[in-house]
């Protein structure tokens, strides 16, 4: 579990991210991906972390 908040451009709020990974992109930094945690969003949220 972490404690990465990342903004939701579904619901427009920000928040923690539910479910996320860590994904290495090309560049050589790290997204962290995930599903908003607003109950009854949908939405994804990805952010970078390094
Ligand atoms: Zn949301």
């Amino acid at each position: 579990m972490s404690n990465i908040e990342g903004f939701c451009l579904k619901c427009k709020t920000y928040g923690l991210i539910k479910n996320g990974k860590e994904i290495k992109m090309a560049n050589g930094r790290t997204r962290f991906a995930g599903l908003c945690s607003q109950a009854g969003c949908t939405g994804k949220i990805s952010k970078i972390i390094s």
